[in-house]
């Protein structure tokens, strides 16, 4: 790429070596711009621009920026949300629909879940920049994550007509469905190579047997748990916090279905702890089922579930405490399996850094302060159990030489190939949490069978190494 001074058109240059051995220089234009965004941060953002070199009008010669169809769009949304007068109380609203019409793309790319996608970039600059905008007007930083301002639902309809928006507040369309689902047939788990219905989820609860807890969501879904109550350390076992990270549920039923055949630990288990934005989920899938859809990450209430006040979804996690007096926590999360970009925002997404880019299966753990050794201990085995199962170690090396030839190293600790963070925390409910992130947004197939096979193999592990560790 040219050096960049922030007023010219840059470009690609590429040097192809064809079959025949002639080199071939190309250059493929890339427009960008500087700007200073709704956040008052300098980026350095794709554009639109205009260029005209014309021998009978010279006068109209250019070569400038100008704001394309996307970005007047983006900011139509964005100014009107900021001209509102939001009520002095939260949420602000049940769920805001921010439709945008027109013209977009989204072309699948020959390299691993890769795409091209103005659809889903629209989608997620929208809704985490309506967030932040949110924070602002209440005078909150980007990183609080207790504001509460309802459910944010950007809508990309792609068609041939003109650009149109459109910011329309309304209620959630198909709770009523959900509240009185009721269970499908069992399936084969360990085959499922896609996301599970709530029936299916319901169903598998049920087969595993136990003490059933429910407990119901803001919107009034059932949060479906039970209790299979054993001797020695229970654990905690949960999935779908973040209800776009779909290999979690179903490696949480397969975990507690062989825990409970082979008469190991006694365990909680609530494999579909968000089901208000696994209900979005499902709607965003429909239309787009290989999009991130983060509008369906956070609760109904539009924050994260561990800032939930009690009483709504995340009392399965009090309660499942009280039940077990558990000190081990397993919570299966995921996160992109492509290139997450916020185009009018700085590209790479504000906050979330380290997961923009697809990188391996990883694991977290965290810690109170007085549990580092057992939790030490817990992590080690699960990578002692890892590290044997190819599949997982061979994905994973390809993916660290793929991330590192696009971001570089970052700094993860490493064993058996299976990489980790340890994070020392001192206002988690359990002393110890172990959480998965596996790249499954939103993968199907063989790669949502191999993240739900190692989401469960995590469990098991972490369950016969608590059996010992904290007894
Ligand atoms: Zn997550």
């Amino acid at each position: 790429m040219a050096p960049v001074d922030g007023s010219g058109l840059i470009a690609y240059r590429l040097e192809l070596i064809g079959r025949d051995g002639l080199l071939q220089n190309r250059e493929i234009a890339a427009p960008n711009h500087f700007a200073t965004d709704r956040a008052g941060q300098r980026i350095y953002a794709p554009s639109g621009w205009l260029q005209v070199h014309s021998d009978k009008k010279p006068e109209l010669n250019c070569s400038k920026v100008f704001c394309a169809d996307l970005e007047h769009a983006f900011d139509l949304v964005m100014t009107a949300l900021a001209a509102e007068r939001w009520p002095a109380g939260e949420p602000f609203f049940n769920r805001l629909e921010l439709r945008v019409e027109g013209s977009f793309y989204d072309t699948p790319l020959p390299l691993a879940h890769e795409c091209m996608s103005t659809v889903e970039a629209m989608h997620e600059d929208l809704h985490f920049s309506a967030l932040e905008l949110f924070q602002e007007i209440r005078g909150l930083s980007y990183t609080d994550r207790t504001l509460r301002p309802g459910q944010l639902v950007p809508t990309i309809v792609s068609n041939d007509g003109p650009m149109r928006v459109s910011i329309t507040a309304e209620r959630d369309p198909d709770i009523d469905a959900d509240k009185s689902v009721s269970a499908s047939p069992l399936i084969d788990l360990a085959d499922a190579g896609h996301w599970l219905e709530p029936g299916q989820i319901k169903a598998h609860l049920q087969d595993i047997g136990g003490e059933p807890f429910d407990v119901r969501s803001r919107r009034g879904r059932p949060v479906w748990s039970t209790h299979i109550d054993r001797p020695g350390p229970n654990m905690v076992i949960t999935s779908g916090q973040h209800a776009n990270e779909t290999s979690g549920p179903v490696g949480a039923l397969r975990a507690a279905k062989h825990l409970t055949e082979s008469g190991r630990n006694g365990f909680t288990v609530s494999p579909l702890v968000n089901p208000d934005s696994y209900a979005l989920f499902r709607e965003l899938s429909g239309q787009y089922p290989h999009h991130m859809n983060h509008a369906a990450r956070f609760t109904a209430t539009g924050c994260d579930l561990l800032y939930v006040e009690r009483g709504f979804e995340n009392e399965a996690h009090h309660i499942a405490k009280e039940k077990t007096g558990a000190r081990l926590h397993l919570n299966l999360h995921g996160y992109p399996a492509h290139e997450w970009t916020r185009p009018f925002s700085g590209y790479i997404s504000r906050g979330a850094e380290l997961w923009s880019i697809p990188r391996e299966f990883m694991l977290i753990r965290r810690f109170a302060p007085g549990w580092k050794v057992q939790g030490e201990s817990i992590l080690d085995a699960i990578i002692d159990e890892l590290k044997g199962f190819d599949p997982i170690v061979d994905f994973n090396n390809e993916q660290r030489e793929r991330s590192r030839l696009y971001s570089g190293s970052f700094p993860f600790n490493h064993r058996g190939g299976i990489p980790y963070i340890i994070e020392e925390v001192d206002d988690d409910l359990f002393p110890i949490t172990i959480i998965t992130e596996a790249p499954d947004e939103t993968v199907y197939d063989d790669a949502f069978r191999l993240f739900h096979t190692v989401q469960m193999k995590t469990v098991l592990a972490a369950a016969d190494a608590s059996a010992t560790m904290l007894s």
